[in-house]
């Protein structure tokens, strides 16, 4: 369900969260690692579902409105939501993986979108880009800032670099419930949307494509897919807003994002 206004957390429910946060990380951690040529989706689905369950956590994902796997992973023109499949991953493929975890009746979440072997030089940019982007809204977390503030400055560095921004699709608000208020979207007007008030945790997700902002859904009803069918790399990680500079709560030593 989603719950229709912002919950403000206290410290302590920050502190829920960033440990479910931390276990997704490590999660996500476990996967990369395994992700090589030859690996399938649905083996890397079940190191991530593995590791989590093995450490007292849920796959947040799992069932989440009848989603079928633990994870997503969603590759090259695949935006984000694809289904874990036999697929097996070939050089040359961009993959987006995106972990969630609930620990203790809270949730983190965090998707990183990395290259199998080598990609050209043009996917490279895009990753990068999509990645800076991701940073460049994190630093825009801040009390006396806006929503709208954190969604253009993912919105600049991407169509700066000449790519776009999905627009269906966006970040949200998170804590007991994996999906809450507000809807946090990777373009919009300075000044514009919620306040940001300390307490707030946001998880974070630009979603850069190579070419048109446009996304379509297959039939399985999750896939997103960009319209043109080139390429699309996501990155996110769960926030919490503070004071002073946003509060990573998805962050790890060796983490992948
Ligand atoms: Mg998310």
């Amino acid at each position: 369900m989603r719950v229709a206004m912002i919950v403000i957390k206290t410290a302590a429910e920050i502190e829920r969260i960033r440990q479910a946060g931390i276990l997704a990380a490590e999660a996500l951690r476990e996967v990369v690692r395994a992700v090589h040529p030859g690996v399938t989706g649905l083996e890397l689905d079940r190191i991530g579902e593995e590791y989590i369950r093995a450490r007292g956590g849920t796959a947040s994902f799992k069932g989440y409105r009848g989603f079928p796997a633990s994870i997503c992973l969603s590759f090259n023109d695949e935006v984000v939501h694809g289904i874990p499949g036999r697929r097996k991953l070939k050089p040359g493929d961009l993959v987006s993986i995106d972990v969630g975890a609930e620990v203790d009746g809270f949730h983190g979440d965090l998707a990183v979108t990395l290259p199998v072997g080598e990609v050209p030089p043009q996917l490279e940019r895009l990753l990068a880009v999509a990645r800076e982007s991701l940073y460049r809204a994190i630093d825009a977390v801040r009390v006396g800032n806006r929503l709208g503030d954190v969604a253009v400055a993912v919105q600049r560095h991407a169509e700066a670099a000449g790519f776009s921004v999905v627009r269906d699709f966006a970040g949200h608000g998170i804590g007991r419930h994996l999906h809450e208020e507000p809807q946090v979207p990777n373009f919009g007007e300075p000044g514009t949307g919620p306040a940001l008030r300390a307490g707030m945790t946001l998880a974070i997700e630009p979603m850069v494509n190579l070419g048109t902002y446009e996304v379509t859904m297959d039939d399985d009803g999750w896939t997103v897919r960009t319209k043109d069918r080139k390429p699309s790399a996501h990155f996110e990680h769960t926030v919490a807003v503070t004071e002073n500079r946003a509060l990573v709560l998805t962050a790890i030593p060796d983490g992948v994002v």
